[in-house]
């Protein structure tokens, strides 16, 4: 069954355009349109899987690669020393909103806990 295209993948065909900042064979990482913190990227598999629950066993690369991902990328903005949140929500209760996985990588401020 054809699964309806969603906005990430209209980015990563860039039929509607992103402030990417990485992409690779594998993961695109682009600026959250609404972000949270003075830095809000978002690291997605370019292989669409809706939610963690529809995540295979040998998939477990591509998440290695998002993470992979982000830890350069906190490298290169030189905020891998003071720190960052990675964070991926699920469905409703996680606030999932948009039914491809994606990594939310923020940086640029004090963090909360608990989130909320
Ligand atoms: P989630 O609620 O975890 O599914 O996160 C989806 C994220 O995608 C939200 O933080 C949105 O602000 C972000 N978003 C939605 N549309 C776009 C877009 N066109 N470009 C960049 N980020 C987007």
């Amino acid at each position: 069954m054809e699964l309806e295209p969603t906005i990430f993948d209209k980015i990563i065909n860039k039929e509607i355009p992103a402030d990417i900042v990485f992409e690779n064979d594998c993961v695109l990482a682009f600026k959250d349109i609404n972000p949270q913190a003075p830095v809000h990227v978002l690291f997605i598999p370019k292989l669409r899987i809706n939610t963690i629950n529809d995540l295979k066993d040998d998939q477990a690369q591509i998440i290695g690669e998002l993470f992979l991902a982000a830890r350069d990328y906190a490298k290169q903005i030189t905020e891998d020393e003071n720190g960052y949140r990675v964070i991926m929500n699920c469905n409703e209760n996680g606030q999932q909103s948009v039914f491809h996985i994606h990594l939310h990588f923020m940086a640029g401020r004090q963090m909360q806990w608990p989130p909320g």
